[in-house]
Protein backbone atom coordinates (compact mmCIF):
# COMPACT_ATOMS: atom_id res chain seq x y z
CA UNK A 1 0.00 0.00 0.00
CA UNK A 2 1.26 3.76 -0.79
CA UNK A 3 -0.10 6.95 0.31
CA UNK A 4 1.26 10.06 -1.74
CA UNK A 5 1.77 13.65 0.43
CA UNK A 6 1.45 16.76 -1.98
CA UNK A 7 3.44 19.52 0.20
CA UNK A 8 6.58 18.91 2.18
CA UNK A 9 5.58 21.65 5.05
CA UNK A 10 4.64 21.11 8.26
CA UNK A 11 1.80 18.59 8.11
CA UNK A 12 3.16 16.88 5.74
CA UNK A 13 6.60 15.75 7.18
CA UNK A 14 4.34 15.00 10.40
CA UNK A 15 2.03 13.20 9.01
CA UNK A 16 4.70 10.96 6.67
CA UNK A 17 6.11 9.94 10.28
CA UNK A 18 3.43 8.96 11.87
CA UNK A 19 2.16 7.57 9.26
CA UNK A 20 5.04 5.14 9.19
CA UNK A 21 5.83 4.70 12.79
CA UNK A 22 2.21 3.28 13.15
CA UNK A 23 1.92 2.13 9.61
CA UNK A 24 5.80 0.84 8.66
CA UNK A 25 4.59 -1.28 5.61
CA UNK A 26 2.96 1.90 4.32
CA UNK A 27 5.11 3.09 1.36
CA UNK A 28 4.77 6.83 1.64
CA UNK A 29 6.37 9.52 -0.57
CA UNK A 30 5.95 13.34 -0.53
CA UNK A 31 5.75 15.49 -3.26
CA UNK A 32 7.34 18.83 -2.84
CA UNK A 33 6.74 21.72 -5.30
CA UNK A 34 10.44 23.61 -4.10
CA UNK A 35 14.01 22.53 -4.27
CA UNK A 36 13.67 22.09 -0.49
CA UNK A 37 11.20 21.44 2.48
CA UNK A 38 9.71 22.65 5.77
CA UNK A 39 10.51 26.12 4.41
CA UNK A 40 7.74 28.17 6.24
CA UNK A 41 8.74 26.11 9.03
CA UNK A 42 12.71 27.21 8.87
CA UNK A 43 11.48 31.40 8.71
CA UNK A 44 8.69 30.96 11.37
CA UNK A 45 8.78 32.43 14.46
CA UNK A 46 11.41 34.97 13.27
CA UNK A 47 13.63 31.66 12.99
CA UNK A 48 13.36 29.93 15.99
CA UNK A 49 9.56 28.33 15.24
CA UNK A 50 7.02 28.99 17.78
CA UNK A 51 6.15 25.40 17.40
CA UNK A 52 3.12 24.99 20.10
CA UNK A 53 1.56 26.89 23.06
CA UNK A 54 1.08 25.54 26.38
CA UNK A 55 -2.75 26.97 25.99
CA UNK A 56 -3.02 28.21 29.29
CA UNK A 57 -4.08 30.88 29.25
CA UNK A 58 -6.74 29.82 26.25
CA UNK A 59 -10.05 29.75 28.26
CA UNK A 60 -11.90 28.98 24.85
CA UNK A 61 -10.53 27.73 21.38
CA UNK A 62 -12.35 30.27 19.50
CA UNK A 63 -10.17 32.87 20.87
CA UNK A 64 -7.15 31.83 19.11
CA UNK A 65 -8.82 29.84 16.31
CA UNK A 66 -10.89 32.49 14.32
CA UNK A 67 -12.00 29.44 12.04
CA UNK A 68 -11.69 25.69 13.69
CA UNK A 69 -12.25 25.59 17.05
CA UNK A 70 -14.52 23.10 17.03
CA UNK A 71 -12.78 20.72 15.36
CA UNK A 72 -9.43 21.20 16.77
CA UNK A 73 -11.73 20.85 20.25
CA UNK A 74 -11.93 17.77 19.28
CA UNK A 75 -8.83 16.62 17.38
CA UNK A 76 -7.17 18.12 20.79
CA UNK A 77 -8.47 14.64 22.55
CA UNK A 78 -6.34 12.72 20.36
CA UNK A 79 -3.34 15.03 19.39
CA UNK A 80 -2.93 18.24 21.58
CA UNK A 81 -0.49 20.66 22.77
CA UNK A 82 0.90 18.25 25.24
CA UNK A 83 1.30 14.95 22.94
CA UNK A 84 3.21 17.81 20.92
CA UNK A 85 5.43 18.92 23.35
CA UNK A 86 6.18 15.34 24.58
CA UNK A 87 6.37 14.10 20.86
CA UNK A 88 9.23 17.41 20.27
CA UNK A 89 11.31 15.96 23.36
CA UNK A 90 11.09 12.03 22.46
CA UNK A 91 12.57 12.73 19.64
CA UNK A 92 15.34 15.05 20.50
CA UNK A 93 14.57 18.32 20.43
CA UNK A 94 13.72 20.00 24.26
CA UNK A 95 11.50 22.84 24.22
CA UNK A 96 11.03 25.72 26.46
CA UNK A 97 7.78 27.31 27.27
CA UNK A 98 8.23 31.62 27.34
CA UNK A 99 6.23 34.04 29.83
CA UNK A 100 3.87 34.67 27.29
CA UNK A 101 3.11 30.58 27.25
CA UNK A 102 4.48 30.84 23.55
CA UNK A 103 6.60 27.11 23.43
CA UNK A 104 9.86 27.16 21.23
CA UNK A 105 12.92 24.86 20.74
CA UNK A 106 15.31 25.09 23.60
CA UNK A 107 18.07 26.18 20.61
CA UNK A 108 16.14 28.73 19.72
CA UNK A 109 16.73 27.59 16.49
CA UNK A 110 13.59 26.33 13.81
CA UNK A 111 16.71 24.20 12.01
CA UNK A 112 15.98 21.91 15.47
CA UNK A 113 12.77 20.99 14.24
CA UNK A 114 14.21 20.48 10.76
CA UNK A 115 16.36 18.46 11.39
CA UNK A 116 14.42 16.25 13.86
CA UNK A 117 11.83 16.06 10.75
CA UNK A 118 14.46 14.80 8.25
CA UNK A 119 16.36 12.43 10.10
CA UNK A 120 12.91 10.38 11.22
CA UNK A 121 11.61 10.89 7.76
CA UNK A 122 15.15 9.25 6.87
CA UNK A 123 14.92 6.68 9.44
CA UNK A 124 11.42 5.62 8.46
CA UNK A 125 11.83 5.74 4.30
CA UNK A 126 9.80 8.10 3.80
CA UNK A 127 10.57 9.14 -0.22
CA UNK A 128 10.67 12.91 -0.73
CA UNK A 129 10.25 14.49 -4.53
CA UNK A 130 11.83 17.78 -4.92
CA UNK A 131 10.60 20.33 -7.17
CA UNK A 132 7.46 18.54 -8.57
CA UNK A 133 4.82 20.52 -8.17
CA UNK A 134 1.33 18.92 -8.53
CA UNK A 135 -0.37 20.45 -10.90
CA UNK A 136 -2.92 20.18 -14.37
CA UNK A 137 -4.33 16.72 -14.66
CA UNK A 138 -2.90 15.45 -11.57
CA UNK A 139 -3.25 14.00 -8.94
CA UNK A 140 -5.99 11.61 -11.51
CA UNK A 141 -8.59 9.80 -9.43
CA UNK A 142 -9.10 6.49 -10.56
CA UNK A 143 -12.22 4.94 -9.48
CA UNK A 144 -13.02 1.19 -9.01
CA UNK A 145 -14.87 -1.51 -7.07
CA UNK A 146 -12.94 -3.36 -4.53
CA UNK A 147 -14.17 -5.92 -1.71
CA UNK A 148 -13.74 -5.46 2.03
CA UNK A 149 -12.29 -8.08 4.54
CA UNK A 150 -16.02 -8.55 5.45
CA UNK A 151 -16.33 -9.64 1.71
CA UNK A 152 -18.76 -5.91 1.36
CA UNK A 153 -17.94 -4.48 -1.99
CA UNK A 154 -17.56 -0.89 -2.06
CA UNK A 155 -15.89 2.20 -4.57
CA UNK A 156 -12.65 2.73 -4.25
CA UNK A 157 -9.98 5.39 -5.60
CA UNK A 158 -6.59 5.63 -6.37
CA UNK A 159 -4.74 8.50 -7.25
CA UNK A 160 -2.17 8.75 -10.07
CA UNK A 161 0.91 11.38 -9.68
CA UNK A 162 3.90 11.03 -11.76
CA UNK A 163 2.98 7.40 -13.32
CA UNK A 164 2.93 6.13 -9.81
CA UNK A 165 -0.83 4.74 -8.62
CA UNK A 166 -1.43 5.88 -4.94
CA UNK A 167 -4.38 4.16 -2.42
CA UNK A 168 -4.12 7.03 -0.17
CA UNK A 169 -3.84 10.47 -0.87
CA UNK A 170 -3.41 13.62 1.39
CA UNK A 171 -3.06 17.41 -0.06
CA UNK A 172 -1.08 19.47 2.70
CA UNK A 173 -0.39 22.11 0.47
CA UNK A 174 -0.55 24.78 2.79
CA UNK A 175 -2.49 28.21 2.82
CA UNK A 176 -2.77 31.05 0.07
CA UNK A 177 -0.62 29.68 -2.86
CA UNK A 178 -2.47 26.53 -2.61
CA UNK A 179 -3.58 26.50 -6.47
CA UNK A 180 -7.16 26.18 -7.11
CA UNK A 181 -7.36 26.64 -10.36
CA UNK A 182 -4.53 24.39 -11.63
CA UNK A 183 -3.41 22.64 -8.56
CA UNK A 184 -4.29 18.94 -6.50
CA UNK A 185 -7.35 21.21 -5.33
CA UNK A 186 -9.04 21.33 -8.51
CA UNK A 187 -11.07 18.42 -7.97
CA UNK A 188 -12.67 19.20 -5.41
CA UNK A 189 -12.90 23.26 -5.81
CA UNK A 190 -16.57 23.25 -5.32
CA UNK A 191 -15.50 22.61 -1.29
CA UNK A 192 -12.92 25.21 -1.03
CA UNK A 193 -13.71 29.01 0.69
CA UNK A 194 -11.44 31.66 -1.13
CA UNK A 195 -8.63 32.14 0.91
CA UNK A 196 -7.74 35.26 2.16
CA UNK A 197 -5.70 36.30 4.32
CA UNK A 198 -5.19 36.49 8.00
CA UNK A 199 -2.91 38.42 10.84
CA UNK A 200 -1.87 41.98 9.54
CA UNK A 201 -1.76 44.95 10.49
CA UNK A 202 -3.61 48.29 9.41
CA UNK A 203 -2.46 50.74 7.31
CA UNK A 204 -3.88 54.34 8.88
CA UNK A 205 -3.21 57.55 6.89
CA UNK A 206 -2.76 59.98 9.83
CA UNK A 207 0.49 61.65 9.96
CA UNK A 208 -0.04 62.87 13.70
CA UNK A 209 -0.43 59.71 14.91
CA UNK A 210 2.41 58.31 12.68
CA UNK A 211 4.71 60.71 14.83
CA UNK A 212 4.00 58.26 17.28
CA UNK A 213 5.59 55.64 16.05
CA UNK A 214 7.14 53.05 18.82
CA UNK A 215 4.49 54.17 21.18
CA UNK A 216 3.29 50.77 23.05
CA UNK A 217 0.35 50.98 24.58
CA UNK A 218 0.08 47.74 26.88
CA UNK A 219 -3.49 46.95 27.50
CA UNK A 220 -6.26 48.20 24.71
CA UNK A 221 -9.01 47.72 22.88
CA UNK A 222 -9.75 47.21 19.35
CA UNK A 223 -13.09 46.68 17.66
CA UNK A 224 -14.33 47.19 14.18
CA UNK A 225 -18.07 49.42 15.05
CA UNK A 226 -20.88 48.28 13.91
CA UNK A 227 -19.33 43.98 13.98
CA UNK A 228 -18.71 41.92 16.56
CA UNK A 229 -15.09 42.11 15.70
CA UNK A 230 -13.15 43.23 18.88
CA UNK A 231 -9.91 42.18 20.18
CA UNK A 232 -7.73 43.54 22.98
CA UNK A 233 -3.89 43.12 23.96
CA UNK A 234 -0.76 45.21 23.17
CA UNK A 235 -0.78 47.75 20.35
CA UNK A 236 1.94 49.17 18.86
CA UNK A 237 1.88 52.31 16.54
CA UNK A 238 4.24 52.28 13.70
CA UNK A 239 5.16 54.58 10.69
CA UNK A 240 2.40 52.68 8.44
CA UNK A 241 -0.35 52.77 11.07
CA UNK A 242 -0.92 50.15 13.89
CA UNK A 243 0.58 46.76 14.93
CA UNK A 244 0.82 44.86 17.84
CA UNK A 245 -1.65 41.55 19.42
CA UNK A 246 -4.59 43.68 19.54
CA UNK A 247 -4.52 44.82 15.73
CA UNK A 248 -2.88 41.02 14.41
CA UNK A 249 -5.64 39.45 16.55
CA UNK A 250 -9.01 41.44 15.27
CA UNK A 251 -7.00 41.16 11.69
CA UNK A 252 -7.58 37.12 12.31
CA UNK A 253 -11.13 37.49 13.68
CA UNK A 254 -12.27 40.00 10.89
CA UNK A 255 -10.16 38.66 7.62
CA UNK A 256 -13.29 37.86 5.82
CA UNK A 257 -14.69 40.56 6.63
CA UNK A 258 -12.08 43.13 5.84
CA UNK A 259 -11.85 40.99 2.41
CA UNK A 260 -14.43 41.68 1.85
CA UNK A 261 -14.42 45.42 2.54
CA UNK A 262 -11.54 45.77 0.64
CA UNK A 263 -9.51 46.52 3.56
CA UNK A 264 -11.11 49.54 4.44
CA UNK A 265 -13.02 50.26 7.41
CA UNK A 266 -13.57 52.03 10.59
CA UNK A 267 -11.39 51.03 13.36
CA UNK A 268 -12.12 52.04 17.23
CA UNK A 269 -9.78 52.19 19.91
CA UNK A 270 -9.78 51.98 23.72
CA UNK A 271 -6.96 53.07 24.64
CA UNK A 272 -7.14 52.62 28.67
CA UNK A 273 -8.25 49.03 28.65
CA UNK A 274 -11.01 49.62 31.28
CA UNK A 275 -14.91 48.88 29.52
CA UNK A 276 -16.73 50.53 31.69
CA UNK A 277 -17.36 54.30 31.00
CA UNK A 278 -19.08 55.25 33.98
CA UNK A 279 -15.69 53.90 36.00
CA UNK A 280 -13.69 56.29 33.66
CA UNK A 281 -15.66 59.38 34.08
CA UNK A 282 -15.74 58.93 37.74
CA UNK A 283 -11.97 57.99 37.72
CA UNK A 284 -11.35 62.05 35.60
CA UNK A 285 -13.98 63.72 38.22
CA UNK A 286 -11.19 62.41 40.52
CA UNK A 287 -8.85 63.60 38.61
CA UNK A 288 -10.35 67.14 38.26
CA UNK A 289 -10.53 67.44 42.05
CA UNK A 290 -7.13 66.12 42.70
CA UNK A 291 -5.31 68.12 39.80
CA UNK A 292 -7.22 71.74 39.19
CA UNK A 293 -5.09 73.63 38.52
CA UNK A 294 -2.37 71.35 36.28
CA UNK A 295 -2.45 71.48 33.02
CA UNK A 296 -4.35 68.45 31.29
CA UNK A 297 -1.09 67.58 29.52
CA UNK A 298 0.85 67.61 32.63
CA UNK A 299 -0.99 64.81 34.20
CA UNK A 300 -1.31 61.22 32.24
CA UNK A 301 -4.38 58.86 32.74
CA UNK A 302 -4.23 55.40 32.46
CA UNK A 303 -0.22 55.83 32.68
CA UNK A 304 -0.28 56.45 28.74
CA UNK A 305 2.61 57.54 27.75
CA UNK A 306 3.26 61.39 27.51
CA UNK A 307 3.23 61.80 23.68
CA UNK A 308 -0.21 59.20 23.13
CA UNK A 309 -1.64 61.56 26.01
CA UNK A 310 -0.57 65.24 23.98
CA UNK A 311 -1.91 63.64 20.48
CA UNK A 312 -5.37 62.50 22.48
CA UNK A 313 -5.67 65.70 24.43
CA UNK A 314 -5.24 67.60 21.04
CA UNK A 315 -8.51 66.24 19.65
CA UNK A 316 -10.31 68.05 22.54
CA UNK A 317 -10.08 70.99 20.38
CA UNK A 318 -8.72 73.02 23.15
CA UNK A 319 -5.59 73.23 25.55
CA UNK A 320 -6.65 74.11 29.52
CA UNK A 321 -6.10 73.50 32.84
CA UNK A 322 -8.09 69.60 34.85
CA UNK A 323 -10.19 72.41 37.01
CA UNK A 324 -11.72 74.08 33.48
CA UNK A 325 -13.10 70.99 31.92
CA UNK A 326 -17.00 71.18 31.82
CA UNK A 327 -19.31 68.24 31.26
CA UNK A 328 -19.38 68.19 27.64
CA UNK A 329 -15.56 68.51 27.84
CA UNK A 330 -15.34 65.01 30.44
CA UNK A 331 -18.17 63.05 27.57
CA UNK A 332 -15.59 64.03 24.88
CA UNK A 333 -12.99 62.78 27.10
CA UNK A 334 -13.63 59.80 27.76
CA UNK A 335 -15.54 59.18 24.24
CA UNK A 336 -11.78 59.85 23.03
CA UNK A 337 -10.17 57.42 25.39
CA UNK A 338 -12.93 54.51 24.81
CA UNK A 339 -13.93 54.94 20.94
CA UNK A 340 -11.00 56.55 19.00
CA UNK A 341 -12.24 55.99 15.88
CA UNK A 342 -9.52 56.02 12.85
CA UNK A 343 -9.87 55.10 8.99
CA UNK A 344 -8.14 51.31 8.22
CA UNK A 345 -6.78 52.38 4.49
CA UNK A 346 -5.25 48.42 4.04
CA UNK A 347 -3.58 45.55 4.61
CA UNK A 348 0.01 45.54 5.78
CA UNK A 349 1.80 42.49 6.47
CA UNK A 350 3.16 41.83 9.65
CA UNK A 351 7.02 40.49 9.29
CA UNK A 352 5.32 38.68 6.04
CA UNK A 353 3.97 36.62 8.53
CA UNK A 354 0.48 35.73 7.26
CA UNK A 355 -2.12 32.78 7.80
CA UNK A 356 -4.93 31.82 5.63
CA UNK A 357 -8.15 32.55 6.09
CA UNK A 358 -9.99 29.89 4.31
CA UNK A 359 -9.58 27.12 2.37
CA UNK A 360 -10.79 23.23 2.36
CA UNK A 361 -14.50 23.66 4.06
CA UNK A 362 -15.01 21.91 7.39
CA UNK A 363 -18.31 20.94 6.14
CA UNK A 364 -17.02 18.63 3.37
CA UNK A 365 -14.77 16.43 5.39
CA UNK A 366 -14.89 13.48 8.30
CA UNK A 367 -14.18 15.19 11.51
CA UNK A 368 -12.20 12.34 13.11
CA UNK A 369 -10.47 11.23 10.11
CA UNK A 370 -10.00 14.74 7.64
CA UNK A 371 -11.03 12.31 4.85
CA UNK A 372 -13.00 14.20 2.21
CA UNK A 373 -16.46 13.33 2.25
CA UNK A 374 -16.71 13.34 -1.47
CA UNK A 375 -13.70 11.50 -2.65
CA UNK A 376 -12.63 8.27 -0.82
CA UNK A 377 -8.97 8.11 -0.19
CA UNK A 378 -8.47 11.69 -0.17
CA UNK A 379 -6.97 13.87 3.30
CA UNK A 380 -6.20 16.76 4.35
CA UNK A 381 -3.93 18.39 7.18
CA UNK A 382 -2.52 21.79 8.11
CA UNK A 383 -3.48 25.51 6.76
CA UNK A 384 -4.98 23.70 3.16
CA UNK A 385 -8.46 23.67 5.38
CA UNK A 386 -10.09 26.28 6.84
CA UNK A 387 -8.66 26.26 9.77
CA UNK A 388 -6.29 29.15 11.13
CA UNK A 389 -5.18 31.00 14.46
CA UNK A 390 -4.08 33.89 15.56
CA UNK A 391 0.08 34.43 16.30
CA UNK A 392 1.57 32.24 18.96
CA UNK A 393 2.07 29.01 17.74
CA UNK A 394 -1.77 27.80 17.46
CA UNK A 395 -0.66 27.64 13.27
CA UNK A 396 1.45 25.14 13.86
CA UNK A 397 -0.55 23.05 16.42
CA UNK A 398 -3.54 23.04 14.08
CA UNK A 399 -0.91 21.34 11.70
CA UNK A 400 0.43 18.63 13.93
CA UNK A 401 -3.06 17.68 15.23
CA UNK A 402 -4.79 17.21 11.89
CA UNK A 403 -2.15 15.68 10.26
CA UNK A 404 -1.95 13.21 13.20
CA UNK A 405 -5.82 12.84 12.59
CA UNK A 406 -5.34 11.77 8.71
CA UNK A 407 -2.38 9.52 9.91
CA UNK A 408 -4.71 7.72 11.89
CA UNK A 409 -7.42 8.14 9.34
CA UNK A 410 -5.72 5.98 6.81
CA UNK A 411 -4.30 3.79 9.36
CA UNK A 412 -7.82 2.92 10.07
CA UNK A 413 -9.19 2.64 6.48
CA UNK A 414 -6.40 0.75 5.31
CA UNK A 415 -7.70 -1.65 8.04
CA UNK A 416 -10.70 -2.09 6.71
CA UNK A 417 -9.70 -2.52 2.97
CA UNK A 418 -6.45 -4.83 3.44
C1 LIG B 1 6.77 34.30 8.12
C2 LIG B 1 5.86 33.32 8.82
C3 LIG B 1 6.12 32.99 10.15
C4 LIG B 1 5.28 32.08 10.83
N1 LIG B 1 5.56 31.78 12.12
C5 LIG B 1 4.76 30.91 12.78
C6 LIG B 1 5.07 30.51 14.12
O1 LIG B 1 6.09 30.88 14.69
N2 LIG B 1 4.19 29.67 14.74
C7 LIG B 1 3.05 29.17 14.12
O2 LIG B 1 2.31 28.40 14.73
N3 LIG B 1 2.78 29.49 12.82
C8 LIG B 1 3.61 30.34 12.16
N4 LIG B 1 3.32 30.65 10.85
C9 LIG B 1 2.24 29.92 10.18
C10 LIG B 1 2.75 28.49 9.81
O3 LIG B 1 3.99 28.62 9.14
C11 LIG B 1 1.75 27.75 8.93
O4 LIG B 1 0.51 27.72 9.55
C12 LIG B 1 2.25 26.30 8.70
O5 LIG B 1 3.48 26.32 8.01
C13 LIG B 1 1.23 25.50 7.91
O6 LIG B 1 1.79 24.24 7.61
P1 LIG B 1 1.35 23.44 6.29
O7 LIG B 1 2.19 22.22 6.26
O8 LIG B 1 -0.10 23.31 6.26
O9 LIG B 1 1.74 24.41 5.09
P2 LIG B 1 3.18 24.88 4.61
O10 LIG B 1 4.14 24.87 5.73
O11 LIG B 1 2.93 26.16 3.88
O12 LIG B 1 3.64 23.76 3.59
C14 LIG B 1 3.00 23.54 2.35
C15 LIG B 1 4.01 22.94 1.40
O13 LIG B 1 3.33 22.50 0.23
C16 LIG B 1 4.11 22.80 -0.91
N5 LIG B 1 3.19 22.84 -2.06
C17 LIG B 1 2.17 23.70 -2.26
N6 LIG B 1 1.51 23.41 -3.42
C18 LIG B 1 2.15 22.32 -3.95
C19 LIG B 1 1.94 21.54 -5.13
N7 LIG B 1 0.96 21.81 -5.99
N8 LIG B 1 2.77 20.49 -5.35
C20 LIG B 1 3.78 20.18 -4.48
N9 LIG B 1 4.02 20.90 -3.35
C21 LIG B 1 3.21 21.95 -3.09
C22 LIG B 1 4.75 24.14 -0.54
O14 LIG B 1 5.91 24.39 -1.32
C23 LIG B 1 5.06 23.93 0.94
O15 LIG B 1 6.34 23.38 1.15
C24 LIG B 1 4.14 31.53 10.16
C25 LIG B 1 3.89 31.86 8.82
C26 LIG B 1 4.73 32.73 8.16
C27 LIG B 1 4.44 33.08 6.72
Amino acid sequence: MNTAIIGGGAAGFFLAIELKRIMPEMNVTIFERGKKALSKVEISGGGRCNCTNSFQQVKDLKQVYPRGANLLKRLFKQFGPKDAYMWFEKHGVPLVTQEDQCVFPEAQDSHAIINCFMQEAHKYGVKIIYNYKVQGDEPRIETHIIENKDGTKVLDNSFLINGTSFNYLVITTGGIGSDIESGPLTSIKQCILTPVPSLFTFSIKDKALQGLMGTVVENAMTAIPGTKFKSDGPLLITHWGMSGPAILKLSSHAARYLNENNYKSVLSINWTGERNTDSIKEYLEELIINNKQKLLTSYRPFNLQQRLWEYLVSKLGKQCKWGELGKKDINKLVDILTNDKYDIAGRYAFKDEFVTCGGVSLDTINKNTMESKDIANMFFAGEVLDIDGITGGFNFQAAWSTAYAAAHGIYSKAQISK
